[in-house]
């Protein structure tokens, strides 16, 4: 049998999504090479990997020594130009396009033109991130969900100028990691926050308007329409200035009214009011 393409796969940023995506690869026998640019979050990716990894033991869904395998396969450094014969290269950096086009730019001048780079952007236009590069056809997004390794989902995103042969082959490699790709085309928000994000504006506006209180709104969601978590929780989870850039996104990006921001969601980001992340969202945290 031959060596599949990503039996060698570079992944840049370590943060929340970059760990998930190295963890979900190594465990599936992909040697990868974990980057970011600042040292204490490739440490603090290592130690989410090994944390999630003895959740996995402790649960005897693997054993030590496997763990300690999926760890091996793992190495880290923080300049891009330790990438070599990585066959696909996925950033998973911070959500600014100026960044991201830095990236793009350098993984285009020191990766062969052979190799695939994908990103795992929410919102980012792919079309946008490829036009950074000369291999516009080799670029594509793969979006995976949080927390990656629970999370089926990638959505895989072509750019404008995304070749099949790019979207068969990150298909076939989402499916070999275990996950479940589904193809979207490079529209504002793709599927997942189109769909997602005006449902939780309009939990917003609901409890501005004072329709429910937010225990009502996310009750009815969760009873009535079988969502595991409700739309304010979520929003807290998610970061209530994650959900205003990507309704601005999707306002700025599709020019329609539906999208508009709720402004009780406007004024919480400008209170410093998050979610989870500042101790209170649309609820209070310890
Ligand atoms: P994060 O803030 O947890 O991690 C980002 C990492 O990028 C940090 O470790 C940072 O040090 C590193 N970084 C920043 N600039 C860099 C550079 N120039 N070179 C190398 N590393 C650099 O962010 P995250 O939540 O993991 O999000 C990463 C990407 O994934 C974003 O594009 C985001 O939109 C997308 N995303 C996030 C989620 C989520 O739920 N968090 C879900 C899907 C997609």
């Amino acid at each position: 049998m031959s060596v599949p393409f990503y039996s060698k796969v570079g992944v840049v940023g370590a943060g929340t999504m970059g760990n998930g995506i190295v963890q979900v690869f190594a465990t599936h026998g992909t040697e990868v090479l974990m980057l970011d640019s600042n040292p204490k979050a490739l440490e603090g990716g290592l130690g989410a990997i090994e944390k999630s990894l003895g959740r996995l033991i402790k649960k005897e869904k693997i054993s030590e020594e496997e763990a300690r395998a999926i760890v091996g396969r793992i190495s880290t450094g923080t300049d891009l130009s330790a990438l070599s014969d990585q066959a696909l290269v996925i950033e998973a950096v911070v959500e600014r396009a100026d960044v991201k086009a830095t990236i793009f730019e350098t993984l285009d001048s020191i990766t062969p033109q052979s190799t695939i780079l994908a990103t795992n952007t929410s919102s980012i236009s792919i079309t946008e991130i490829a036009a950074s590069t000369n291999r516009p056809d080799r670029v594509i997004g793969m979006h995976f969900m949080n927390p990656v390794p629970l999370m089926k989902l990638v959505e895989v995103i072509r750019g404008q100028a995304t070749s099949a042969e790019t979207t068969a082959a990150v298909v076939a490699c989402s499916e070999a990691i275990g996950k479940v790709p589904v193809e979207a085309n490079d529209y504002p928000g793709f599927v997942s926050n189109r769909v997602l994000m005006p449902m939780i504006n309009e939990a917003v506006f609901c409890l501005m308007e004072g329709v429910a209180t937010r225990e009502g709104i996310d009750t009815v969601m969760k009873l009535g329409m079988a969502h595991p978590m409700g739309p304010l929780t979520l929003a807290d989870l998610i970061g209530l200035d994650v959900c205003l850039d990507i309704m601005e996104v999707l306002h700025d990006g599709l020019g329609d009214s539906k999208y508009r921001p709720c402004p009780l969601l406007r004024r919480m980001v400008a209170a410093g009011q998050l979610g989870r992340k500042t101790g209170k969202g649309f609820y209070e945290y310890e």
